[in-house]
């Protein structure tokens, strides 16, 4: 980050803005809409006000003489909107003592720049890109001012206005929060937000316990079992991101990426308990202990693991181990990777007549002959998605091939799937340890099966694979 978010106090002096032009009339109009006290140098000699409400001319001062020798003292900002080689000259002098100062276009000489800014009231939302583009901040901000209630000011306004009566009545920091967020979630805020603050004023008034508004008679707290799916954050459930955000504490796993970790509230603690490589985790039993213990003390747990919780999570046994705990929680699903890895690269798990059914198998003991019955899965109207398969792969193909799957059989190997860094390989059964091996590691998936035929054209084009260009023009041609 280069540039951080910060408000600039208005009351505190007046901004200079030297200009001219379009460009120094639409910061004109900004400035004066936000309530700024400006002193005016128009380069162009253009002093013209008109369009201009007379309160917004009261605020602005129409300077005279060279903006260079102006009289910096009590000035808050500077801003020069094509003004030429006097926006570098400006800046030069503003750098000099300290002025913050802005050249339009131009972030060489800038040391603030402006955001694109949703203006509700008390709520004012910044949106920047580091001024690398302005279109694209535009257009978050157009995001986010059809996710925000109209309202949504006066709301801020109406909780500002209680907080200090509040902070005496809830002491306890965490309770406080939680109390403010039945207050907005709940019919107090639905009032405000409709417009009805005089009711919404007489509801609060009328809560004679705030602690126990806000849940402070709950001993316990609760874990919410969250699925972060296979890596790409937009791949997370609306719920999983709400659970997110409302956490206390975090526990995940090693596969969740950072992009999801930044999805966390900035203030919840984070804890790693997943395997590492190399070292081992510390074991589900410790992990069932620290899950429980933190809801006993009244937080709000996330248990965060990748793809889903319930697929090859182990998220069964925390969940008996919550029930016998008597620990309230909730389970929130997430893309499994080999959902994730067949929707990136096209395949099609289930295929009108030729794929019917579909096998979510770990190959983690493939080598253990009794972990994986192979028998049950020749039908080759079956696709089969194996996961922790790469070390199995050559145990993975024997046992098909022994149980009788033909050795042409598509196969896909799908490594971070839905991670920017993202690399599939394509071929046949019988080549299966050498696509493993033409992969930079994993995590990845396996996907056997007819339907990998019907996998994305441009594969062969963009991703690492071994021999499989042909290949797959031959399987598409013979599947036709
Ligand atoms: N609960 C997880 C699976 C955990 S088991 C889920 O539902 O996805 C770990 C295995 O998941 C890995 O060995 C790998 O086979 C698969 N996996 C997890 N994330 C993956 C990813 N981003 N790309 C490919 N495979 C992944």
């Amino acid at each position: 980050m280069r540039f951080l978010p910060v408000y600039l106090d208005l009351k505190a002096g007046p901004v200079l803005l030297i200009g001219a032009g379009d460009l120094a009339r639409a910061k004109l109009r900004v400035l004066a809409a936000a309530g700024a006290r400006i002193r005016y140098y128009a380069t162009d000699g253009h002093h013209d006000l008109s369009g201009f409400s007379p309160s917004d001319v009261a605020r602005i001062d129409i300077a005279t003489g060279d903006p260079l020798a102006a009289d910096l003292s009590g000035v808050i900002a500077i801003l020069c909107a094509g003004a030429g080689d006097i926006g570098v000259a400006m800046s030069a002098r503003a750098k000099s003592v300290g002025l913050p100062v802005n050249v339009m276009d131009d972030l060489a000489h800038s040391t603030f720049i402006f955001p694109a800014i949703v203006d509700r009231g008390d709520v004012v939302v910044a949106v920047g890109t580091g001024g690398t583009s302005p279109v694209v901040a535009r257009r978050v901000r157009e995001r986010i001012e059809a996710a925000l209630p109209a309202r949504i000011g006066d709301l801020a306004n109406f909780i500002g206005g209680f907080r200090k009566a509040m902070h005496a009545r809830i002491p306890e920091f965490r309770l406080r929060r939680r109390f403010w967020e039945r207050v907005i979630d709940g019919p107090i805020g639905a009032l405000v937000l409709e417009g009805r603050r005089q009711d919404a004023e007489a509801a609060l008034k009328q809560i004679a316990d705030p602690s126990r508004y806000a849940g402070g008679d709950r001993v316990h707290g609760s874990v919410a079992l969250v699925g972060a799916g296979p890596g790409d954050p937009d791949l997370l459930t609306v719920k999983a991101l709400r659970a997110l955000q409302d956490a206390d504490i975090v526990f995940y796993d090693e596969l969740v990426s950072p992009e999801i970790l930044d999805r966390i509230r900035r203030d919840a603690a984070r804890v790693p308990v997943g395997r590492r490589v190399g070292k081992p985790g510390i074991g589900q039993d410790a992990i069932n202990r620290l899950l429980i213990d933190a809801a006993t003390s009244g937080q709000r747990v996330v248990r965060l693991k990748g793809g889903d919780g319930f697929v090859f999570g182990r998220g069964g046994e925390e969940v008996q181990a919550l029930r016998a705990a008597g620990i309230a929680y909730s389970v929130v699903p997430g893309i499994t990777a080999g959902i994730g890895g067949a929707a990136q690269f096209e395949v099609p798990l289930t295929f009108r007549r030729e794929a019917l059914r579909i096998t979510f198998l770990t190959a983690h003991k493939a080598a253990d002959a009794e972990a994986v019955d192979w028998s049950t899965l020749t039908d080759t109207k079956m696709t089969v998605v194996v996961y922790m398969g790469m070390t199995a792969a050559p145990s993975v193909r024997d046992g098909l091939l022994a149980a009788g799957r033909a050795p042409s059989t598509p196969v896909g190997v799908f490594a971070r799937v839905t991670l920017p860094e993202a690399q599939a390989a394509v071929g046949t059964l019988d080549q299966l340890p050498e696509l493993v091996a033409s992969i930079d590691g994993g995590p990845a998936i396996l996907i056997i099966g007819d339907v990998v035929a019907h996998s994305a054209p441009w594969l062969r084009q963009n991703l690492n694979q071994v021999i499989t260009e042909q290949v797959i023009t031959d399987l598409l041609e013979a599947a036709e």
